[in-house]
């Protein structure tokens, strides 16, 4: 894993990504490119993606992929699938499978393969932005995803070779983003309206502990829905005024993007008008054009239903988190269909006080991602960056020891009793010492002797100058550094020790630098009536470089400290973030199908995750060896009035009367929202093997999909019911 996290807000319509910089989230990219289109097309065989995908949708739209996150996880035959096919400009068809399959410039993909494309597309731009290759990722899904939507949704990432640390819920990531650091108590509710899904959710905050408390919502209600109620409208103004239904494909197309637009505007100004031309020829040859004038009166008429099913769903995740309006301290409005101000006042009048306005409803979700991310990695990058202090210190450490030697020597040449041949062979292999470091002198040729002096003038300027004042250690916030030992001492007072060695080499440098370099002048001054030596020339060259390096050495030891200073702090910065904790809810009741159609909960809805469950069935035939496990989500009594997530098979259950047999069912939902489920026939002792039929042929085991375990013995807790034979 690289050092850092994008957050993902993988859209319907839109996508966006986010990373933490010093704490704060920032989402990438500049204008228009903040949002990346979920869009892909195929274009002359190849494929495009995100922008350039979107503008190809007005031209090719039969070609061109869109909204491909209101099919994923769904079988053909579910209503989601069916209703956006009457809807769909380009082809969805039925895999042999029962699964969805998109017909696109002649070719076939899955919503799994769409998905991991534009994935790809934001992982690359990610890239790009940040200048380093970021691959570790938490991806927000909406909060009421099914398992198999959420296991989809990791596969596609996966294929595009993103490591999900996390799937987070988009509302919940809204109301993170919202409470992060903010180190108060409040409630928050989050309406997330997008363009294909609503959600609600409610979430406490204490401190830096965050609770949902309650969620709910509907994976077919959304922004599209609001556009469709307008060009219905259309629609049908275009057969009262021609006499016909507009039967051309491309003609309600138009239809629709003029009422997407339409609305769109209406966000902003009271009136607006719809002007389309040629929409398709009538009996005498003669253009039919609609022309009309929408208001945002008209519009809140037309899409009163749509708001108010929202609002009923704000009232049903209320009550069931035993909670009312006044309880609600903050709302926070997300999604692109949020900014209607019809929607503002709506959800204004329902919780009694005005939304937040300081929040970005199209880029709350993948900031939030983003911090959590984050949060969730703070520990480990608090860690690495406590190792990277530890390197610098040792650097500046190791710097200051050898320009403490060099220096030592360098005083030793006004010594009368010095030899100068061995202190040039003293400093040259002081020189050497230090070449990994700084490099190689730069004075090893033969420079006319003048320049000496001004070498030695220049390294002592530039220990004046160029050493940057150290970044000091006294103004780190003490509490959160990580503990770190270095030798005998912690790592904060190594390192200002360091710094006080660095600070004494500096002004002592100074000081017998300038008296060399007077040295070294009146000695000039000597050998312009004498030759010189060659010997008296080259220990001048040895101690000009050693002057140099001794400059170079004491503003590397500078940098370094600071840089261990900068790392310390930064450490600090990540260990206040790994106090921040997240806990979230199912937002389904799971369970599985029993007898006579009857659905037994084993996880609530609102239940804490990740939740464990478990519960014993029986058979309801003699000699019953196998059942059938149907599990489902929802809130209905008749489980198959629930949506079926997945079945399976268990065998070989030990020969027995009907209600004999003890069949403990486990479920378990983990921190993603994903579940894995275990049978076993408590009778028999033996683990049976588990198949679970994986209805949208995902790939099993990398959608998460988990075969047996040995499980726990629990006492039995008498609650018999019958699991359906096979
Ligand atoms: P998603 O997260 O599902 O991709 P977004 O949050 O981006 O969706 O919302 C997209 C929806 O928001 C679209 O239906 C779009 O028409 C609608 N939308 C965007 N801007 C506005 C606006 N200013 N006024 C009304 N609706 C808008
Ligand atoms: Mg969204």
């Amino acid at each position: 894993m690289s050092g850092r996290v994008l957050g993902i807000d993988l859209g319907t319509v839109n996508s966006c990504v986010a990373i933490v910089e010093d704490g704060k989230a920032v989402v990438l990219g500049e204008g228009q490119d903040r949002t990346i289109p979920s869009c892909l097309a195929i274009k002359d065989g190849k494929e495009l993606v995100g922008q350039a995908a979107r503008r190809q949708l007005v031209t090719d739209p039969r070609n061109t992929v869109t909204a491909v996150k209101r099919l994923i996880g769904h079988s053909f035959d579910s209503q989601e699938v069916q209703s956006a096919l009457a809807r769909s400009p380009y082809p969805i068809v039925p895999s042999p499978l029962g699964t969805v399959m998109l017909e696109v410039g002649g070719r076939e993909l899955t919503p799994v393969q769409v998905s991991a494309r534009v994935l790809q597309e934001i992982l690359d731009r990610a890239t790009e932005l940040i200048g380093e290759p970021v691959t570790t990722a938490v991806i927000s899904v909406p909060a009421h995803f099914t398992d198999v939507q959420r296991k989809a949704t990791k596969l596609a990432a996966e294929y595009a070779g993103i490591e999900v640390l996390r799937l987070i819920n988009e509302p919940t990531a809204a109301a993170f983003a919202y409470g992060y650091r903010k180190a108060e108590n409040f409630t928050l509710a989050v309406y997330d309206l997008g363009g294909g899904t609503f959600d609600v959710t409610v979430m406490r905050a204490i401190g830096d502990s965050f609770e949902v408390i309650g969620t709910d919502g509907d994976s077919f209600l959304g922004g599209e829905d609001f556009d469709h109620a307008v060009a219905e409208w259309l629609l049908a103004e275009f057969e009262t005024e021609f006499g016909a239904p507009l039967e051309d494909e491309a003609g309600k197309l138009r239809i629709r993007e003029a009422a997407e637009k339409a609305k769109i505007e209406l966000s902003a100004v009271e009136e607006t008008s719809i002007d389309l031309p040629y929409l398709a020829t009538l009996g005498g040859g003669e253009n039919a054009q609609l022309t009309r004038t929408v208001t945002r009166e008209k519009l809140t008429e037309l899409t009163r239903g749509l708001m108010q099913k929202t609002l009923d769903l704000c009232t049903r995740c209320l009550a069931d988190a035993s909670l009312d309006k006044d309880d609600i301290d903050e709302v926070l409005l997300v999604g692109g269909q949020s900014r209607m101000p019809v929607v503002r006042y709506a959800v204004r009048d329902f919780f009694g006080k005005e939304p937040r306005r300081d929040i970005n409803p199209d880029e709350v979700v993948a900031m939030g991602a983003a911090l959590y991310g984050y949060s969730l990695c703070a520990d480990q990058f608090a860690e690495t960056a406590m190792d990277q202090a530890e390197d610098a210190y040792e650097v500046a450490l190791k710097d200051a020891e050898i320009a403490r030697k060099l220096l030592d020597e360098i005083k030793l040449r006004k010594e009368d009793n010095t030899d100068r041949a061995e202190l040039k062979s003293r400093l040259n292999s002081l020189l050497e010492q230090t070449e990994d470091e700084v490099g190689p002198p730069t004075l090893r040729e033969p420079r006319p002797e003048q320049s000496l002096v001004e070498d030695v003038r220049q390294s002592t300027e530039r220990l004046q100058a160029e050493i940057s004042p150290m970044d000091s250690l006294e103004d780190l916030p003490a509490a959160p550094v990580l503990e770190r030992q270095v030798g005998e001492q912690d790592l904060g007072s190594a390192v200002k020790d360091v710094q006080a060695q660095v600070q004494g080499l500096q002004s002592e440098a100074r000081e017998v630098l300038e008296a060399l370099a007077d040295e070294l002048a009146a000695e000039e001054d000597e050998s312009t009536q004498d030759t010189a030596s060659t010997d008296s020339d080259s220990e001048g060259q040895a101690i000009g470089a050693a002057a140099e390096r001794l400059s170079a050495l004491i503003g590397n030891a500078a940098e370094a400290s600071s840089e261990a200073v900068g790392n310390m702090r930064e450490a600090g910065e990540h260990a206040q973030a790994r106090k921040v904790t997240l806990a979230d809810v199912t937002s389904h009741a799971l369970g599985i199908a029993a007898a006579e159609d009857l659905f037994m909960s084993l996880i609530a809805q609102n239940t804490k995750i990740p939740a464990e469950s478990r519960r014993v069935f029986t058979t309801n035939q003699d000699g019953q060896s196998e059942v059938n496990i149907r599990i489902f989500q929802g809130r209905e009594s008749k489980a198959t009035e629930n949506q079926l997530l997945g079945d399976f098979v268990l065998e070989g259950i030990a020969t027995a009367a009907r209600m004999e047999p003890k069949i403990e069912v486990a479920f378990a939902i983990d921190e993603n929202g994903i579940l894995s489920v275990k049978a076993r026939d408590k009778r028999s002792g033996i683990a049976q093997q588990i198949r679970i039929e994986d209805p949208l042929g995902l790939q099993a085991n990398d959608a998460g999909v988990t075969g047996p375990e040995s499980m726990i013995e629990e006492e039995d807790d008498g609650d018999f019911e019958a699991v359906d034979g096979v």
